[in-house]
């Protein structure tokens, strides 16, 4: 039995961060007694070993799978990089998983590749019986020539009879069978596994592999899961629920049998909405009605009754339609491009849902009864369209069908029913989306989106054995727990930066607040430009400049583009932010100074390192709010709902744009050494705004250790502070 610091023993390197062997212990303690871990760790406190390193002590000890969870590429990497590291003296088995999509050699979508799999299981199983088809051949024959009874002959003739029919069946079967599979189901286990297990490989290496032994990469890491320690993945192999018991299933483990660690943790409230929001676009139904009269005399169809049934979905068509016709306000059928484009079909406090309505009082009107009604109808809809999914899944094994067809029946009949039993409930919000087709025509989609996941994120932590949930941007804590519907005892871990505080300066400009309706103010646009144009020549490296949206950053790199004798980069639409970045940071990592205007909500505030002299000045322009529409406006108004008046704000919008500003000043000053200036541009960041401003203040959403640091500097003595930090630095060096 091993001790309980035992768990060291995996930590690869010299010496610990100050502060990590505290974390190591706690989170090592926690796991043992099943807590989870709510972990807030600043750049350099070493969070990814912290974490790790007791989860595989305790999961070896217990049995149980080690499971990373994280959304960010260069996190993925960091995490194989530090696995490795663990690998050069401890024998743990890792494995990299990465989803079907970008790991298929054939390119096939879900449903194709699960019919060309029971083909080629199919195939191998008819092969198998060829083989004994002809040892049964060769003993009738042998039989025959000892015995030379005649009966022992026709035996042979029947067999071989037999034989030759399942020659033709597997030859129908290979043309529709996967070869990557195949070559894979043939194949020993244990070289594949003894390759993989050598050293942590990453996607890309598992699929080389597979292309020079022509198999499946993703068939040959399904295998594998069952025999690893530690699972490297994404957020949705974990929060969707589907997946996450299929991946169980492989592993061959209960959810009990895991201790998931989730990185960048903050996000997990919206990635948790995004896979429990569901769609029903207008031509699924269309398609949905068709395949009822296509089908119509199949007898399939014989227990249900097809005329009720079209009457429902021909009124929600007819509803949806009508709907979105109707609510177009001038103007606004012609902004209607490509992107999804929000109708408002319920108030976002109210929820008073005019498609439920409408749809209710055209089914009585047409003679239909009350809402249990149809829901009867759609469940017999979405029974019967199992079925014919099961229909075309065998006609396309058989090669009846060039592709595989999927039954829109189902999908159609249990959206619907959902939406009917959810619109109004305060936690999901229905939205009518519209966009123009390739032809140009509109059509609409129903949606039905989830305000506050916890009904997915709740059931999960409580049946996992353990968790980590860690990020530089995790408190405060107390909502984190009650956004994710957590219950369990957590041990609640914060760690702030230890880099020398000469390091590094943060400084809040006394300029007026931001607000929306100031924006344009001639006076307020002189006074930002002059600070802009004052950090910029005055920062000793690369600037970054996060303003509160897309819009704003345009038209500031508008203003200065020209004029100032460095290179400006614009973070828009329709150009690559990798390529941005490399140039980026390539000025700044050969000495020069360049400049990157960027939004707070974009994707370079968060999971990009731009260390040393990839960044030196991080400046945050206004507040920055998350754009407040109708989605928000009910995430907000469910929050209210569930936990009283006011946290709707706090939960929905606040905290979430500070975590947002807090990491967007956590992209400079990236290890000890390092040294760079974050500056907050705007009146509600000073640290007398709760008096001057009241509740428009945010300097009190900071965490107190963080806003310790703020300092209030004139607008017109910005480039003084800079100034003198940067020479300060340069004395250091
Ligand atoms: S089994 Fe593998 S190669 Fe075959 S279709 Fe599915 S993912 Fe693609």
């Amino acid at each position: 039995m091993s001790t309980p610091d035992n768990y060291i023993q995996y930590f690869p390197l010299e010496q610990c961060y100050p502060n990590q062997k505290d974390a190591m212990e706690k989170i090592h303690r926690s796991l043992l007694e099943e807590n989870l871990v709510l972990f807030e760790g600043a750049c350099g406190t070493g969070k990814t070993l912290s974490a790790l390193v007791p989860s595989l002590h305790v999961g070896k000890q217990l049995g149980k799978t080690v499971f990373i969870a994280t959304n960010v590429h260069q996190q993925m990497l960091q995490f194989i990089d530090e696995a490795r590291q663990i690998k050069l003296s401890h024998d743990i088995k890792v494995l990299v998983f990465k989803g079907k999509m970008g790991m298929c050699p054939l390119k096939q979508g879900y449903d194709e590749c699960e019919a060309k799999r029971d083909n080629t299981y199919d195939l191998m199983e008819i092969e198998k019986e060829i083989i004994l088809k002809k040892q049964e051949s060769k003993a009738a024959w042998d039989e025959y020539k000892s015995s030379g009874e005649a009966a022992h002959a026709s035996l042979r003739d029947a067999i071989d009879e037999e034989r030759e029919k399942l020659e033709e069946k597997a030859s129908s079967l290979r043309k529709r069978s996967c070869d990557p599979l195949y070559e894979v189901l043939r194949a020993e286990d244990e070289k594949f596994q003894k390759w993989l297990f050598q050293d942590v490989r990453d996607p890309e290496q598992v699929n080389d592999y597979a292309a020079e032994n022509g198999m499946c990469g993703y068939e040959l890491l399904k295998r594998e899961l069952k025999n690893a320690d530690l699972v490297i993945g994404n957020f949705h192999h974990v929060l969707n629920d589907m997946i996450f018991s299929t991946m169980l299933r492989w592993m061959d483990k209960e959810p009990e049998d895991i201790i998931a660690i989730f990185d960048e943790a903050h996000n997990i409230e919206n990635a948790a909405r995004s896979h429990s929001s569901i769609t029903l676009a207008e031509h699924t139904i269309e398609s949905a009605l068709a395949e009822l009269n296509a089908n119509e005399k199949s007898d399939l169809f014989t227990s249900m009754p097809v005329e009720d049934v079209e009457a429902v979905l021909s009124i929600l068509l007819e509803v949806v339609r009508d709907t979105y016709d109707n609510r177009f306000k001038f103007g606004e059928r012609q902004r209607v491009g490509r992107n999804w484009y929000d109708i408002r079909i319920s108030d976002p406090y109210e929820r008073n849902d005019v498609v439920y309505a409408r749809f209710m009082r055209r089914m009585k009107e047409t003679g239909y009864g009350e809402e249990k009604q149809v829901q009867e109808l759609l469940g017999i809809a979405a029974e019967v369209g199992g079925l014919l999914d099961n229909a075309y899944h065998e006609q396309y094994k058989q090669g009846q069908t060039p592709i595989l067809k999927r039954s829109h029946l189902k999908p159609t009949a249990e959206f619907f029913s959902q939406y009917l039993k959810l619109s109004n409930n305060e936690n999901y919000y229905p939205v009518l989306n519209v966009r123009r087709d390739q032809g140009g025509e509109i059509y609409g989609r129903l949606e039905l989106f989830t305000c506050i996941p916890k009904n997915v994120t709740g059931p999960l932590l409580d049946s996992i054995y353990s968790a980590i949930l860690m990020s530089a941007t995790l408190r405060p804590f107390d909502m984190i727990k009650s956004t994710l519907g957590i219950t369990r005892q957590t041990c609640d871990l914060v760690y702030g930066l230890t880099f020398p505080e000469e390091h590094r300066l943060t400084i809040t400009v006394s300029v007026p607040p931001q607000y929306s309706r100031i924006r344009d103010d001639p006076q307020n646009l002189q006074i930002l430009e002059q600070v802009l144009q004052d950090t910029i020549e005055n920062a000793g490296g690369n600037v970054i400049i996060f303003f509160p949206n897309a819009f704003e950053a345009k038209r500031h790199f508008r203003k200065f583009d020209g004029v100032l004798g460095v290179e400006l980069f614009l973070d828009e639409t329709g150009v690559s932010a990798q390529d941005i970045r490399k140039q980026f940071f390539q000025i700044g990592e050969q000495g020069g100074k360049a400049v990157l205007f960027t939004y707070l909500w974009g994707t370079l505030s968060e999971g990009v390192d731009y260390r040393n002299g990839r960044g030196r000045v991080v400046v945050v322009v206004g507040v920055g709010y998350s754009a407040l529409n109708d989605r928000m406006h009910a995430v907000e108004s469910a929050y209210d709902h569930e936990f009283g008046y006011g946290a709707g704000w706090e939960y929905a919008v606040q905290v979430p744009t500070i975590r947002k500003i807090r990491q967007a000043m956590g992209r400079v000053v990236r290890s000890p050494a390092d040294y760079g200036v974050r500056i907050l541009l705007d009146g509600r960041f000073m640290t007398d705004s709760a008096k001057r401003l009241g509740k428009y203040s945010v300097y009190p959403s900071f965490p107190e250790d963080e806003r310790k640091e703020f300092l209030d500097v004139e607008a017109g003595k910005v480039k003084y502070s800079l100034l003198n930090f940067f020479s300060d630095m340069e004395e250091l060096s």
